[in-house]
């Protein structure tokens, strides 16, 4: 059965508000705390709202639902809590109550109603390959046409992409059989980073993994559950509990953090939920499984879906440290939000990149030639990033780094 939870009461939600003993130990943790120095702005502010919202003894007003929607639920102050209050769950919960108070369910944005249609995906593939290829794209930017169709911040998050494929529904492994898992390939993952999906299904094959692709998974639904749709978010893991339920599978795969941690969270399907990195550095390496050298260094980012919420941030190091010769640092900041928190980057671009341009400094500072992340809204908004400030530096999944490394 699929397993989005039920919405919390007031009474429930109020209960784990006062779980908050007001330490204030989380706010040096909290990037939009930081930024603003406001205390609505911290988690403890914004504990202090949803109580008194739960209690009745506020009203929702705009501001009052601003500082709400401010927070990029990175968690970094969840994870510092002495008191382990469970502030994710109690924001999720609060969204979702606002959004029921509401005359109409709430409008899907353009982001959501992409993560969610795959024709639509393959079209806006297509329309972004042809305007790349033919300069249409540039030339829309220079003309100012994509900022007249309010289109100019989604634009500039796509990468140039090469055209998409399908995927088989099972790829066998080329190794002595070990199991059979499940690929997630996510809503922007098949759209703007299907190398990524292809380098774990060929590292999955060499270790002697058979993958499913069931072609009627669709989106986590993360993107939607956190913004208050607990309707959406369930149909979503209708349909993945339809996709994957009766697979005989050792696990379902995610190559992007931010979808591992919700799929874990709200398991659609039964099966183990795990992050590729993880699940790879913990299979079992035949010795003839060897890698070149490469000669570069590279930062890796820690997405706070994979440091906070899975708690996974050592992997993606273990798997790069199989290749020779590569100097690793990680980014300095790493225990911060880069502003990308799924549809945030786009809906408060102001902080959101505020919070990048850290990020961008810090890597400055490393010198490095590649910038490695585990989570595709990470990817396109540091690279949205990058680009913008034309910069050189390639950002890569660290599997598709270990899978281009491969020697045999
Ligand atoms: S959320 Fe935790 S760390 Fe923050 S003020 Fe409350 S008890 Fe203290
Ligand atoms: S989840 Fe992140 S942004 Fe939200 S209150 Fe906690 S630390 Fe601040």
């Amino acid at each position: 059965m699929t397993s989005i939870p039920k919405t919390k009461t007031s009474a429930q939600i109020k209960q784990e508000t006062d779980r908050c003993v007001m330490c204030g130990l989380c706010l040096p943790h909290c990037p939009t705390y930081l930024k603003t120095r406001n205390e609505s702005e911290s988690p403890r502010g914004r504990i202090s709202l949803m109580r008194a919202l739960a209690g009745g003894e506020l009203a929702l007003t705009e501001q009052l639902q601003g500082h709400l929607e401010s927070c990029l639920l990175c968690r970094a102050c969840e994870v510092k809590c002495p008191s382990k209050v469970n502030y994710a769950s109690i924001m999720d919960a609060t969204r979702i109550a606002i959004a029921q108070q509401q005359p109409a369910p709430p409008k899907p944005s353009s982001l959501e109603k992409l993560a969610t249609d795959n024709t639509l995906r393959r079209k806006l593939n297509r329309l972004l390959w042809l305007a790349d290829k033919s300069g249409l794209r540039a030339a829309g930017r220079g003309l100012g046409i994509t900022r007249a169709m309010g289109l100019e911040r989604l634009e500039q998050l796509a990468p140039p992409t090469p055209l998409t494929r399908s995927w088989h529904s099972y790829y066998p492994a080329s190794a002595e059989k070990r199991a059979d898992v499940a690929l997630f390939t996510g809503c922007f993952s098949d759209l703007f980073d299907q190398q990524t999906l292809s380098a774990s299904i060929l590292m999955l094959n060499r270790l002697g993994y058979g993958v499913h692709v069931p072609a009627t998974q669709t989106c986590c639904g993360a993107l939607h559950y956190h913004k208050g749709d607990s309707t959406q978010a369930a149909e979503l893991a209708r349909q993945n509990h339809q996709a994957f339920a009766e697979l005989e599978i050792e696990a379902i795969i995610s190559t992007a953090s931010g979808c591992g941690s919700h799929l874990q969270e709200h398991n659609p399907s039964g099966h183990p939920i795990q992050e590729i990195s993880q699940f790879l550095a913990n299979a079992h390496w035949p010795e003839h499984i060897q890698f070149k050298p490469l000669t570069k260094q590279i930062a890796v980012h820690d997405p706070c879906s994979l440091r906070n919420t899975l708690k996974a941030a050592e992997f993606p190091y273990q798997l790069l440290h199989k290749i020779p010769q590569l100097k690793i640092v990680p980014l300095p900041g790493n225990e911060r939000c880069c502003g990308g928190a799924g549809s945030y980057m786009l809906d408060h671009p102001a902080m959101a990149d505020n919070l990048r341009q850290d990020k961008l400094d810090a890597l400055t500072a490393t010198e490095a030639d590649i910038l490695v992340t585990s989570n595709i809204g990470c990817a396109l908004h540091l690279m949205s990033g990058l680009r913008s400030e034309h910069r050189k530096t390639v950002v890569r999944h660290p599997v598709t780094l270990l899978a281009e490394q491969l020697s045999n």
